[in-house]
């Protein structure tokens, strides 16, 4: 069951030119429980009606789950956009409504040998979320983990620092950066040129131990599943979470006396 939460604008900073990271917390006393990769829902006027938009939770979460009391989320700005007028216009003391938590985008408690968790833009933020509990698997299943990152610059490869940070840490924590609109100086296995999915083609899948995750970009997502799936992933491995916007609501048509 989803909890209706008052969010108030702690403080936020940009991540490049069209993102901005956002820290919330959560007021009247309440905390959320969750899992890592679900998402909240924050909630705007439209037309006299309430409206929602999805931002997957960023924050690193304690292990699969955890119970914050602020929320840290990562908006990419869409001209015009309903979300992106009213959270742009966001001063820090504000409040928003929202609800949480939603969604199944979560790691599951089969033990895997390889995650693949592929992402576009904010789409990056669920494995964020999910750090600990990677890091743990990695240790206690011997697991090996590729967050792979697709962007068109360096400038869009969000939270890269704190990625390329884990993959110093632990050998089996890899961190593979796509750009798919400039060149690069030294490319190399895990920072390359291109789009995720020329990385994807050059992976052997193991269907009995590998799940893979796609997130973010629509068009991403729906390619690099066919590719998987052609490639011999399981369907049931392959999990998804589309960045769209739900479709807007038809209005009533008035009703008219002649
Ligand atoms: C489960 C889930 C999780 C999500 N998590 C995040 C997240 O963590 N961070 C995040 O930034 N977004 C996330 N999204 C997307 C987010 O919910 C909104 O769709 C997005 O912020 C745009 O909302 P908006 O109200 O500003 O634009 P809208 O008013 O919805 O759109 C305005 C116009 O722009 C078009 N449009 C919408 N999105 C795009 C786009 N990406 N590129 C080009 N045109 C577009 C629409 O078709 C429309 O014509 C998520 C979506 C889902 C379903």
């Amino acid at each position: 069951m989803a909890d209706a939460l008052n969010l108030q604008l702690i403080s936020y900073k940009d991540l490049n030119d069209n993102t901005v990271h956002f820290e919330f917390k959560i007021l009247d006393g309440q905390k959320l429980e969750l899992v890592a990769g679900q998402f909240i829902r924050l909630l705007f006027e439209q037309d006299g009606q309430e409206v929602f938009r999805s931002y997957s939770v960023a924050s690193i979460l304690k292990s699969n789950t955890g119970t914050i009391d602020t929320i840290e989320l990562a908006v990419s700005w869409v001209k015009g956009g309903l979300a992106t007028v009213g959270l742009s216009a966001m001063k820090v003391g504000d409040v928003i409504k929202a609800s949480a938590p939603y969604g199944r985008f979560c790691l599951t408690d089969n033990k895997l040998k390889r995650y693949f968790l592929v992402a576009t833009g904010t789409g990056v933020t669920p494995y964020r979320a999910m750090t600990n509990e990677l890091m743990m698997r990695i240790k206690r299943d011997n697991a090996e983990v590729f967050v792979i990152m697709g962007a068109r610059d360096e400038s869009g490869l969000l939270y890269a620092n704190e990625f390329r940070q884990n993959a110093e840490e632990l050998d089996n924590y890899h961190y593979v950066s796509c750009v798919s609109r400039v060149k690069l100086d030294n490319p190399s296995e895990f920072n390359r040129e291109g789009h995720v999915q020329s990385y994807l083609e050059t992976l052997k899948f193991d269907a009995e131990n590998d799940v893979a995750y796609l997130c973010g970009n629509p068009a991403m997502v729906d390619d690099a599943f066919g590719l998987l799936k052609e490639a011999g992933m399981p369907v049931p491995q392959i999990r998804r979470e589309k960045y769209v916007s739900p479709p807007v609501r038809k209005k009533k048509a008035a009703f008219v006396i002649k």
